[in-house]
């Protein structure tokens, strides 16, 4: 059990790391970019003043099309705000207080919707919960454009107001400093917990936008603004990608990716088909949810298969696991400790009244936790003379794992 728990957490930090790649990539770019802002000449200079806003433009289409309202609304946001960064002082002239206000104002809206949107759940945009988010965007803008208009009432206070008595490094009024902050953290615990792609593209999102928000450099704004803008089109992308090639239950990638991985196959091949045995007397004692726990614990068996087998779950409790380059004697073995693994280990569950920690001693543990064990039965073929086609070595590997079955179960097929 131990060494399972190790492996998922390895696994975890595996999917954290990828999901974090291009977000990290494209922030130091930007910060390499900004860093070096003085080779590019005042023309690019002002032709990249578009690139933040043609990035949104994207991003909201994208985020529309795919249904990513945790993506979309926040693109909202940051449109509008950087728009009147830009060019709410050409329109309506700011004295530097209210400009400084009006920064600081955005330093607030900012990092809490993100966080705020992170959290709510994908409700559509035309549903009654989708305008309800567009009137709490519009909402915030009407106070936004109150306060600047009648800037020396309250807001003043609370974000120029001094909570405690520092001057020495007052780079920012505290109030700003103290929510944007404050969303952060609770951004990065939202996320520490199964973080998606959306999660991550956001946390580095509001780094990405509230940090030059505060560098009174127009340039700065630019780069990471754009940075942001690319961030949140890729995490799009990603979680798309993730979507429909992903199986949502066990993680392993589903039939659409195993339809392609058959085409690409060429030379010789194993193919394995792979169902777990009395799966449905099994869920009729213990319930579908112990069902499906027990399922993702096979997948996760099945993904640590050796031998360079790439399994997928083709549908129900049944799995496929391709060999390429394989030859059937090779996959054998790897597909026999694959069942033995299975077998082994040990499903726990505890009890209705199961206590919320594990119990010290083993002898509680036994009353409160039961152990249950499942198997699999495994048909294999191989790429030769009779089949000649991925679909023909698939159905011969499926006629193999009806022998299994008939065999007594638990064991692998030829
Ligand atoms: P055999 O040993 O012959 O394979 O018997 P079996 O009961 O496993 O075979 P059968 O194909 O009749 O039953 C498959 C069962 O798998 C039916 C259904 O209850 C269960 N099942 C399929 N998909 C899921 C799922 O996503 N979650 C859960 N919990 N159960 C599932
Ligand atoms: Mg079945
Ligand atoms: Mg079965």
């Amino acid at each position: 059990m131990a060494t399972w728990k190790g492996s998922i957490k390895l696994k975890a930090l595996k999917t954290l790391l990828k999901k974090a790649f291009f977000p990290t990539a494209i922030i130091s770019a930007a910060i390499y970019i900004y860093l070096k802002h003085d080779i590019l000449s005042p023309q690019t200079l002002k032709l990249m003043a578009y690139l933040p806003f043609i990035l949104f433009f994207i991003g909201l289409t994208l985020s529309l099309r795919f249904n990513k309202s945790r993506i979309f609304y926040p693109l909202i946001i940051l449109t509008i705000c950087l728009f009147s960064l830009t060019y709410l002082p050409e329109i309506i002239p700011l004295h530097l207080p209210d400009q400084q206000l009006l920064q600081m104002l955005l330093g607030v809206i900012i990092p809490i919707n993100i966080f705020v949107f992170s959290i709510l759940k994908e409700r559509g945009f035309f549903t009654l919960w989708g305008i309800i988010k567009f009137a709490v965007v519009g909402g915030q803008l009407y106070a936004a454009v109150w306060i600047l208009n009648h800037p020396s009432h309250i807001a003043y206070q609370i974000i120029y107001g001094e909570l405690i008595n520092y001057s020495l490094y007052a780079v920012l009024p505290q109030g700003v400093l103290l929510i944007s902050t404050a969303a952060f953290v609770a951004l990065l615990i939202k996320g520490s917990f199964l973080p998606s792609y959306a999660d991550v593209g956001l946390i580095f999102t509001m780094a990405a936008t509230v940090v030059p928000l505060h560098l009174k450099s127009e340039t700065a704004l630019m780069i990471f603004f754009a940075a942001a803008g690319l961030t949140l089109i890729i995490t799009i992308i990603q979680d798309s990608y993730r979507m429909s090639y992903i199986d949502e239950l066990t993680g392993l990638l589903g039939r659409r990716a195993l339809r392609e991985e058959l085409l690409k196959l060429s030379g010789s091949y194993t193919i394995a088909m792979v169902d777990i045995d009395f799966f449905k007397k099994f869920n009729d004692k213990h319930g579908h949810d112990v069902g499906d726990e027990v399922l993702r614990m096979v997948a996760s068996c099945l993904s640590e298969v050796a031998g360079g087998g790439k399994s997928f779950r083709y549908g129900g409790e049944e799995f496929t696991i391709l060999f390429p380059g394989k030859e059937i004697a090779a996959a054998v073995p790897h597909l026999e400790s694959l069942r033995e693994t299975v077998a082994k280990r040990a499903f726990v569950v505890r009890g209705k009244d199961r206590p919320k920690k594990k119990p010290k001693t083993a002898g509680k543990a036994s009353s409160a936790a039961k152990k249950l064990y499942v198997t699999i039965s495994i048909g294999v073929a191989m790429k030769d003379k009779n089949n000649k086609s991925p679909q023909e070595v698939m159905k011969s590997a499926d006629k193999a794992l009806y022998r299994a079955k008939n065999k007594g179960r638990n064991c692998v097929s030829k």
